[in-house]
């Protein structure tokens, strides 16, 4: 008998993700499930043409969450006009947490992104961060077409 050969599975969203994903098309983002276009990453954002990367291989790593959220929050930074701002997000977290997002920052990130990946960093990690993007998208973007 031959060994069946079947295909890997197609990546797919997580379910409690879809409802963002929604919200974000629904404001004229494009998200994708494609390799960012910048080197080595897992996610990427582009305010000028709204566009959403997340790479697939962050399903099977079980890390699409937190990489779908960081760059979401992007794209509602990006709201109203494309110019990054801070949603003014603010949230308690714990010592442990401060010191790595800071790690990262140090890093990573140049003084200009440093609020607004902090502020990515905050939000990603909060059980609610769906919720509260949801409402953060509906209030800054809320495109007004004629
Ligand atoms: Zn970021």
């Amino acid at each position: 008998m031959p060994l069946l050969v079947l295909p890997p599975p197609q990546p797919a969203w997580p379910k409690d993700l879809l409802p963002l994903r929604t919200e974000l098309i629904r404001q004229g983002f494009h998200v994708l499930l494609k390799t960012p276009p910048a080197a080595a990453t897992y996610g990427q954002f582009d305010p000028r043409t709204r566009t959403i990367w997340i790479a697939p291989v962050t399903i099977p790593l079980e890390i699409v969450r937190t990489t779908f959220l960081h760059e979401a929050i992007h794209a509602a930074q990006s709201c109203p006009h494309g110019r990054m701002t801070l949603l003014g997000f603010k949230a308690k977290v714990l010592p442990v947490v401060e010191m790595e997002i800071n790690g990262i920052l140090s890093t990573r990130y140049g003084h200009a992104n440093r609020a607004l990946e902090r502020e990515a960093f905050l939000l990603q990690s909060q059980p609610n961060a769906v919720a509260v993007l949801i409402r953060a998208l509906r209030s800054r973007c809320n495109l007004k077409r004629t």
